[in-house]
């Protein structure tokens, strides 16, 4: 059987700007592959070629067996597409706009409601609301209930958690393990890279290229390196003191910590000792597990030193 999506040396160009570099992976049916990088990584480009809304300039894709230039028309029928920016029509009301969808895939929403019934139900006490006055997180469920009430077999979520609560996000990787279940293949992108752990594999994507493919804790293992977490007093300052000494390799701030990558043969009570000669107090440094984000750095830095 073919896989849900084929992706052979794709590319993409906006005049001077490269956006897709010639990309090749495929994605499995029932897969939930993650797009992980930062704004402007060439994520939303990658969807809008695969949803035939844009042209490729190189290389080739199919969604299905369907190849996204030549049989474009068929893949719209086939797959479900929630763009990054709304795709709702704010004037209107949320059951108006559930209604519209279903009609212009010529469906009913009664004939397959039972997909969307986990999502849509709980928009349904405001169903009367325009999609304009809801929270973000309401508006992402309202528009994953349209991108699915046609019943595609692959779905495209473009930054469905982006500007949304946690409480939101968490319920949205919830839907989509639920929606996974039901055997609908689903490409999601995410800048979030704690999300990539929720993916059976990912991408990690850096200026139009795919820095690797594989699952979350492949990729941990391929590069994940001995990481520390450090914090003091001034957390600032000590970023800048522990990216100045020889003993660090990389040193990057990581919530309320700083992420320090270690040359070989470091010491971790000298560094702190270092540290604390240089007027740093309650310096506190643990070993911790490094994660997706230590790993997306880490290559991107190895790329620069070799380049
Ligand atoms: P992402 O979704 O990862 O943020 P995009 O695919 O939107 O990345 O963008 C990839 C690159 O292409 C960026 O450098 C962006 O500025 C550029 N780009 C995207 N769309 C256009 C466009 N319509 N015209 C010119 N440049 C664009």
């Amino acid at each position: 059987m073919t896989a849900a999506i084929e992706i052979d040396g794709l590319a993409k160009r906006y005049g001077a700007i490269e956006a897709l570099g010639g990309v090749s992976v495929n994605v499995e049916r029932g897969e939930v592959f993650g797009l992980i990088g930062p704004d402007g990584a060439g994520k939303s480009t990658l969807f809008r070629v695969l949803v035939t809304l844009l042209l490729p300039d190189g290389g080739r894709a199919a969604v299905e067996g369907l190849d996204v230039v030549k049989e474009y028309k068929k893949i719209r029928s086939r797959v479900g597409y929630m763009p990054g920016r709304f795709s709702l029509y704010p004037d209107l009301t949320v059951e108006e706009n559930l209604r519209l969808f279903a009609t212009l895939f010529r469906v009913t929403v009664e004939e397959n409601y039972a997909l969307v019934r986990g999502i849509y139900g709980q928009l349904e006490p405001f169903r009367h609301r325009r999609a304009a006055a809801l929270s973000g997180g309401m508006k992402q469920k309202l528009a994953l209930s349209c991108a699915l009430i046609h019943r595609p077999s692959v779905l495209f979520l473009d930054e469905p958690t982006t500007g949304v609560d946690p409480v939101s996000r968490e319920e949205l990787w919830e839907m989509l393990r639920d929606l996974k279940r039901q055997g609908i293949t689903i490409l999601v992108s995410t800048p979030y890279m704690n999300e990539a752990r929720l993916c059976d594999r990912v991408a990690l994507m850096q200026s139009g290229r795919f820095l690797d493919v594989a699952t979350p804790r492949e990729i941990v293992e391929r590069h994940g390196r001995t990481t520390w977490a450090a914090r003091g007093e001034h957390m600032s300052r000590l970023l800048l003191d522990l990216r100045a000494n020889p003993a660090v390799e990389r040193c990057f701030a990581f919530g309320d910590r700083h992420h320090v990558t270690p040359r070989a043969g470091a010491s971790m009570p000298r560094l702190r000792e270092e540290m604390e000669a240089l007027g740093h107090r309650q310096v506190e440094i643990r070993e911790t597990l490094p994660g997706i984000e230590d790993c997306f750095i880490q290559i991107v830095g190895q790329q620069k030193q070799e380049a």
